[in-house]
């Protein structure tokens, strides 16, 4: 929801929405906890003399906020939370044994947007990002491009998404004046990345004259079951950072020497991503993510309502996230009701389910009902949850 009151482009999420933020940041830091990742927290607040190391208060200060003067220093809004991260890897000495050291945060960020280009959850002006900075060894950098793809394709196979276009974006060799570094370095590390996706045998095209100036990178742009495009996802490589922050490791020699930062984001904004998610799934979403899971219909509040008490309490208890819909309207009314809510399963409860311990389900979008026990009725959500299932969306 939005209220003026609060602010443009200032998002609050209420409890059916947070659910799904919850489940999608769980989601993305399981993933990365098993690939090493270390989860961190920074303030979302800066002193300007931050984004002044970083380079952002020269080049990208248009995006921010105003600054805000207290005890004589000005402290900044994040638009984004490298400097945090670049600071952090540098209050340590590293050793090449640590490395690639990835750093992650699902930080809060704050961009100023003008009110004409606000759009829903998709643009706004605070957001959260699942963002993540890996610092390696340049040897390291073809290996740490093939991690993160690889987890992009992993993300878009659970997500059902198959329409997508990874574009590898390069600089543009007749205008290096534009871009920091040497023709060697960019070469070098423009080659790395067509390797890596040759590799993995992803379908790339190129872009010239695209790359960010600290670096190469590499978009992921999907298209959404109704045809709107967004980019999700992004690798990019920067040569940049590191040096203004003067971060070093100590190499095989016993020597300083300085690594290169891979920014990334899977999911990108959570905001945003849960805007493509509604578009994509048309608000059907699957089992392991929608608010509620589970619907229960008593046929009737006079005789059915205790059994339909009773397995509210024991699939709450069980983990399940479960509404039960005793109003008096006619059951073919709540069924549709529970149908346009798009809820997974809406569980049917009359005399022979009470007396029989069973229960007769619906999935949504699909007509037919089937009659299980209440152990059976379990196993099979629990099933669906744990394999991430994507609902049949066929029929909707
Ligand atoms: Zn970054």
């Amino acid at each position: 929801m939005y209220d003026d009151l609060v602010g443009k482009g200032l998002p609050m999420w209420l409890p059916n929405g947070f659910i799904v933020r919850r489940l999608l940041s769980d989601y993305i830091m399981d993933k990365e906890i098993a690939l090493g990742y270390k989860h961190v927290l920074t303030p979302c607040l800066g002193n300007v003399e931050l984004y002044k190391t970083s380079g952002h208060w020269a080049h990208y200060q248009k995006d921010m906020f105003p600054k805000m003067d207290v005890d004589n220093e000005s402290y900044v809004l994040r638009p984004m939370n490298c400097p945090h991260h670049m600071v952090m890897y540098r209050s340590a000495l590293h050793s090449y044994r640590e490395l690639p050291l990835k750093i992650a945060e699902i930080a809060a960020d704050f961009r100023f947007e003008a009110s004409g280009a606000l759009t829903g959850i998709e643009r706004t002006r605070a957001f959260y990002q699942n963002d993540s900075h890996i610092f390696c060894m340049p040897t390291q950098i073809g290996d740490v491009f093939k991690e993160v793809t690889k987890l992009i394709l992993d993300v878009y196979h659970d997500f059902g998404f198959k329409n997508y276009a990874f574009r590898l974006s390069l600089r543009d060799p007749n205008d290096t004046e534009k871009y920091f570094g040497n023709d060697e370095l960019w070469e070098k590390s423009e080659n790395q990345l067509r390797e890596v996706l040759k590799e993995l045998g992803v379908e790339y095209y190129e872009a010239i004259g695209e790359a960010a100036f600290y670096g190469p990178k590499l978009d992921v742009q999907v298209k959404s079951a109704i045809g709107h495009d967004v980019t999700l996802s992004t690798i990019q490589l920067d040569y940049q950072l590191p040096e203004r922050f003067e971060l070093t490791y100590i190499d095989e020699k016993g020597e300083k020497a300085r690594p290169v930062v891979v920014h990334r984001a899977i999911l990108g904004s959570l905001d945003r991503f849960i805007a493509f998610l509604i578009e994509e799934t048309k608000g059907a979403f699957p089992t392991w993510l929608a608010p509620v899971q589970v619907n229960l219909l008593p046929v009737n509040n006079d005789y059915h309502l205790e059994y339909a008490n009773e397995l509210l309490a024991k699939f709450k208890e069980h983990g399940l996230r479960v509404a039960l819909d005793d109003s008096n309207d006619k059951l073919g009314y709540r069924m549709r009701s529970s149908q346009m809510k798009k809820i997974p399963y809406t569980l049917v409860l009359g005399d022979h389910e009470r007396d029989d311990r069973t229960v007769t389900y619906r999935r949504f979008g699909v007509q037919e009902q089937i009659t299980v026990s209440i152990d059976e009725f379990l196993k099979l959500i629990d099933d669906e949850i744990k394999n991430k299932a994507l609902l049949n969306t066929e029929n909707k």
